[in-house]
């Protein structure tokens, strides 16, 4: 799986929209949707796709559902900043195989950041499942901000 590709019915938030795996949301309005990251980066890291786009990539993406993605993204990063205080706010975009993408749906991580903390995506999906209830919590604090 790379830049070029089609767009498979089964990647992960493919079946998170078709209401057949869960997610934990935190935000949703008629054309986006924002979740928690199952292998946070950070304590309240999510992600925000769109609901009706297919594209894979940035590089495919219409610019409509891109305009939709991003007004979601600044909404859910002031309101984890209101629940979670962070220090500086990580967004991220990752393209192809090589560049770090896993799940190829688009998506737009919003990463919380702490003095002190780790910077970068080293162990980018690849680190251990959050715990689903703390988890819900948190969902819970950042979805009071909105
Ligand atoms: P990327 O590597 O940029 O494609 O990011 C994919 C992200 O999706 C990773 O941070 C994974 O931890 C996350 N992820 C994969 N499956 C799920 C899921 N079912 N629910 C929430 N996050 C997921």
């Amino acid at each position: 799986m790379s830049l070029d590709g089609v767009y498979d019915d089964n990647n992960p938030f493919a079946l998170i929209l078709a209401g057949k795996i869960p997610s934990i949301k935190l935000y949703e309005d008629a054309h986006t949707l924002a979740f928690l990251d199952i292998q946070p980066q950070s304590r309240g890291h999510s992600l925000v796709i769109s609901k009706w786009s297919r594209a894979r990539n940035i590089l495919e993406i219409e610019d409509e559902a891109l305009a939709q993605v991003m007004a979601s993204v600044k909404k859910v990063a002031n309101a984890t900043r209101r629940a979670l205080a962070p220090d500086g706010i990580h967004i991220a975009q990752f393209n192809g195989a090589p560049a770090g993408q896993t799940v190829f749906h688009l998506h737009v991580h919003v990463v919380p950041r702490w003095e002190g903390g780790p910077l970068g995506f080293s162990a980018h999906a690849q680190g251990n499942v959050a715990d689903a209830a703390a988890l819900t919590a948190l969902a819970d604090e950042i979805r009071a901000q909105f």
